[in-house]
């Protein structure tokens, strides 16, 4: 048991299953975010997800780009592309 230490009581963490045990009301004082901060980290999640597809469509569109290059040129010019 991993006792781990917050801005309010200190808690009980099972070193095998990662469990985390509470005494009665211990959850009643345990530090809470503001909804502002959850929202903010609602949004950084978001924007890592669409620069995660962004990244990916560029990937793609790049593949596409090269595969088109090597229809077009495949063969030709000595191996050049
Ligand atoms: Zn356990």
């Amino acid at each position: 048991m991993y006792v781990v230490p917050t801005s309010g009581p200190e808690i009980d963490l099972c070193r095998v299953c990662q469990m985390m045990w509470f005494d009665i009301y211990e959850i009643d004082d345990l530090p809470r975010r503001a909804e502002g901060e959850i929202q903010a980290e609602q949004w950084k999640t978001e924007l890592r997800r669409v620069q995660a597809r962004r990244a990916a469509q560029r990937q793609f569109d790049q593949r596409m780009q090269d595969r088109r290059i090597h229809a077009i040129y495949g063969g030709f010019g000595g191996g050049w592309f």
